[in-house]
């Protein structure tokens, strides 16, 4: 499989993440640009209101004391160090009666002189190209015809805005280069965990090797939860591997010694000078051994069709005591020919919703082997009652009872007790009442003191 499969992920992350970048700084100079809008547009609206104000103060004082007024306003505002306002005053025929002249080296002031007397306002351009800065000029008719024009520099406002253009350009690279920086860092360090787990999985589907395991900080985060969880279904599934190259194994050997019980019994019957007695017995043996590898391949199916749930189970209310008589009935003669004594303590009224059949088949397997486990002489005993919503069965021996390093793995396939081996049986079937039990959503458990017998518990819910 190509590794290039993970590569995407990458991609993926890191063309959002520089998304979210470009994005914030979009963001940053969408508010700049809305910042300096308004600023520039109060500062000049500012300016104009200031000009206005300067203008009716001038023609104010020219009402009051002439022309001389005007001058020394003039001078004051030079001293005072406010705003210096540029102040021009011409007579009726446009005569110049009064202009500062710093004024005229600076700006053309020549296109003043056809300037209209309609207080509208008029921009003009400084002598040099290269400056931004006008002067901005509005004028007002005196009551003698006299033409006063009031204006103002606005080299006071661009310098304002230039410092307010640099300072965020200088603001906004630090806050660039230092959020690139911080933000490539913790990506990098929020995403090691991934790249462990991905350097993990590389190994995993390069080696095969189920083995190693994907470091764990603890810090609870996704990441941390997705890494244990990682480690969990590896552990799981290597488990069931374990689970099904065992059950394989056990199923290969438990195979063969019929399959070739098999070969030989057909090789006999193949040969031209058996008699025909020898021949009809051969085939039934074939018959025989036939039969015992289609029940353990059925009880097999039936196990593997009940874990996963595929087992169809016809629920219908079960009398419990009526099941156990069965049973009982069905077992009967086989213990008696062994003298042993089998004991049921049911209540009559007793009913399970289970599949009758099922259910038959778990309890059968219990008894089938508590008396086979149990030497002659022996007892079983067969209880049932309703404790908690559930109906619990046990089936008690005192057999020979079963060592505690094998009470885990009796419920495993194909697995037989050592002290078991010289009774026939396939070790299929505490599997399979273990996984019906289950699929009823019942438990079952057993304890025993590995001499004095065993019993074994059955809990259903009612
Ligand atoms: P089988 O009986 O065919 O061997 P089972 O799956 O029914 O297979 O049982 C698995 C093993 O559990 C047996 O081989 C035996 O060692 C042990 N076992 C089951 N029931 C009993 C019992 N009542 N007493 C003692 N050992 C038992």
């Amino acid at each position: 499989m190509s590794l290039k499969l993970f590569s995407p992920i990458r991609k993926t992350l890191g063309l959002r993440l520089s998304g979210y970048f470009v994005l914030f700084t979009l963001g940053g100079l969408g508010l700049f640009a809305a910042t300096y809008g308004l600023l520039s547009y109060t500062l000049y609206h500012r300016d104009r209101e200031a000009i206005h104000t300067a203008l009716t103060d001038y023609a104010e004082a020219y009402h009051r004391d002439g022309i001389d007024a005007i001058k020394e306003k003039v001078a004051e505002s030079g001293r005072g160090g406010a705003l210096f306002f540029f102040v021009r005053v011409s007579d009726v025929k446009d005569a110049f009666l009064y202009l500062p002249q710093q004024w005229d080296e600076e700006f053309d002031l020549e296109r003043l002189s056809s300037a209209g007397s309609d207080a509208s306002w008029l921009d003009i351009r400084s002598k040099n190209s290269e400056d931004k800065e006008v002067l901005e000029i509005t004028s007002l008719r005196l009551a003698d015809g006299a033409l006063l024009q009031v204006g103002l520099n606005s080299e006071g406002r661009l310098d304002l805005l230039e410092v307010f253009r640099s300072t965020f350009a200088a603001v906004m690279i630090l806050v660039v280069v230092m959020g690139l920086a911080a933000g490539a860092f913790l990506a990098r360090r929020a995403l090691r965990p991934l790249r462990d787990l991905l350097s993990l999985l590389r190994s995993i589907v390069s080696t095969g090797e189920l083995n190693a395991r994907a470091p764990v900080s603890g810090t609870g985060d996704e990441l941390d939860e997705l890494g244990k969880l990682f480690n969990i279904t590896l552990d799981k599934i290597k488990l069931l591997i374990t689970g099904m190259r065992h059950a394989l194994d056990n199923v290969a050997h438990d195979l063969r010694t019929p399959m070739t019980r098999l070969r030989g019994m057909a090789e006999v019957a193949l040969r031209t000078d058996v008699p025909a007695e020898q021949l009809r017995e051969a085939l039934a043996n074939c018959i025989e051994e036939s039969d015992h590898i289609l029940a353990m391949l059925n009880t097999l199916m039936d196990i593997s069709e009940a874990e996963t749930g595929a087992l169809k189970l016809d629920i219908k209310p079960v009398n419990v005591g009526k099941l156990v008589e069965h049973v009982v009935e069905l077992y009967g003669p086989v213990a008696e020919e062994k003298g042993i004594l089998i004991s049921t303590a049911v209540p009559q009224e007793l009913t399970l919703s289970a599949d009758r059949s099922r259910i038959l088949q778990v309890l059968a397997n219990l008894l089938d082997n508590a008396i086979k486990y149990t030497s002659r002489g022996g007892r079983v005993d067969i209880t049932a009652a309703l404790r908690a919503q559930q109906v619990v069965v046990t089936v008690t021996d005192t057999g020979i009872g079963i060592p505690s390093d094998d009470l885990e793995k009796i419920w495993e396939r194909l697995y037989r007790g050592d002290k078991s081996r010289s009774q026939r049986g396939l070790g299929l079937g505490l599997s399979l009442v273990k996984a019906v039990v289950h699929a009823h959503q019942g438990s079952v458990d057993v304890v025993s003191d590995g001499a004095h017998g065993a019993r074994f518990t059955v809990f259903l819910p009612a």
